[in-house]
């Protein structure tokens, strides 16, 4: 099978979809790889030290892929050059991008898209949403440190003691759990909060409290559904409470396939401390935070709103690392004697596909194509 990997186009991706130690293990199942030149470079991986497992190209390999491995989803204009049958593996945020999927499907593309991928235990180590999200977690922890006016850990020294900081993360998935693990190595004080009673159990054992409304709403496969308006009062009452005492709050909620839910409201900010900083991760679909700009870092009555966009990316090496060995663990059981054969049989195969033989096979994304 020929696998090829461009350079990713998206402003500021510095992630590939391959990195050279999962090059030489396509390399090793038989396959051929086509690698564009400069591809790693964003994520400090020269040519040089992919040269022995590849065939570096010129231009994006993407009209000789059989299977053509990416990060961002494709733009239409590389989405147009695949062959029929190729197969594309990538995070493909479908709602986001329905032309690209009107394109997949008219040419007969096999896409999967990693986000699809079931969260049941043998798929534990090809979920791309994950490894991005604990990075995301960990590095807004660090935002969230950087923007503060006070310290993190308690400090005493000869001019006092410094009492820690208080950081507040909303959503304890896998990106809130990583930022609370994060704060609290900088030792902050923390307490989170998550609607999925699961949480509970997960926020305690990593030194943090959890903070509790009485609102519990775990919808299907451990994600979590939208609140009705009776639960979202409560919820906005018994977490301002614990938001206006905070130094910092890290904001992760959010629904698969859905903008961000807003939890954290206008009056919520204005009644936060002076100097107060939010780092909302959830900025990607929204934010949780009302007055949050994706992508921007502004100041409201003297309150810090940070929402920063694509934070995997800032750390590219261990980014591209993780989710380069995603990809080759979905990839590799399909590929012997360095030939692909996709198993329909496969749970794991046959929930993440979005496109295949001219037909869009994903429920969600078919309705919002109607
Ligand atoms: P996510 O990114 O979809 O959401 C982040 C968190 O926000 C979730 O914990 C969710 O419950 C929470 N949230 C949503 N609405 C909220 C609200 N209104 N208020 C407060 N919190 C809200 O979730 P995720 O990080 O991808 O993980 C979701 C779940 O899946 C977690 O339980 C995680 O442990 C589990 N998971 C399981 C596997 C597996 O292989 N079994 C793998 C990864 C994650």
């Amino acid at each position: 099978v020929r696998i090829a990997v461009p350079r990713e186009i998206f402003p500021g991706e510095r992630r590939v979809a391959l990195d050279p130690g999962m090059a030489a293990r396509f390399a090793q199942l038989g396959a051929e790889v086509l690698f564009q030149r400069g591809a790693g470079a964003g994520a400090h991986f020269p040519d040089a030290a992919y040269q022995e497992w590849v065939r570096l190209v010129e231009q994006p390999p993407l009209a000789e892929a059989e299977v053509l491995l990416k990060v961002q989803p494709p733009t239409p204009e590389e989405a147009g050059q695949l062959r029929e049958g190729a197969v594309l593996v990538g995070f493909l945020q479908p709602h986001r991008h329905l032309e690209m999927v009107r394109l997949l499907r008219d040419r007969k593309v096999t896409s999967f898209a990693m986000e699809l991928v079931p969260r049941i235990s043998r798929a534990q180590s090809m979920d791309a949403l994950s490894s991005q999200a604990s990075i995301s977690g960990y590095k807004a922890a660090l935002m969230a440190a950087e923007l503060s006016s006070v310290f993190f850990p308690m400090l005493t020294t000869a001019a006092g003691t410094v009492r820690p900081a208080k950081v507040v993360v909303i959503g304890a998935g896998v990106a809130g759990l990583q930022a609370i693990a994060t704060a609290r190595r900088l030792g902050a004080q923390v307490e989170a909060y998550d609607i999925r009673p699961a949480a509970k159990e997960q926020v305690e054992s990593l030194g943090a409290r959890l903070i509790d409304t009485g609102v519990k709403a775990e919808g299907s496969g451990g994600y979590a559904r939208e609140l009705t308006a009776e639960e979202l009062g409560i919820q906005t009452e018994v977490l301002a409470r614990h938001i206006a005492l905070a130094d910092a709050v890290i904001s992760t909620a959010a629904i698969p396939g859905r903008a961000a839910p807003r939890i954290v409201s206008a009056a919520m900010v204005e009644a936060m401390k002076p100097g107060a900083v939010i780092v909302d991760l959830a900025a990607e679909s929204g934010g949780n935070c009302e007055l949050t700009r994706p992508g921007e870092t502004l100041v409201h009555q003297d309150v810090i709103i940070h929402g920063p966009l694509n934070v995997p990316s800032l750390i590219p090496v261990h980014a591209t690392e993780m989710y380069a060995r995603n990809l080759f663990n979905f990839l590799s059981p399909m590929i012997s004697d360095g030939r692909l054969e996709l198993n329909w049989e496969d749970e794991v195969i046959a929930r993440s596909v979005l496109t295949h033989a001219g037909e869009v096979r994903h429920e969600p994304t078919l309705k919002l194509l109607e």
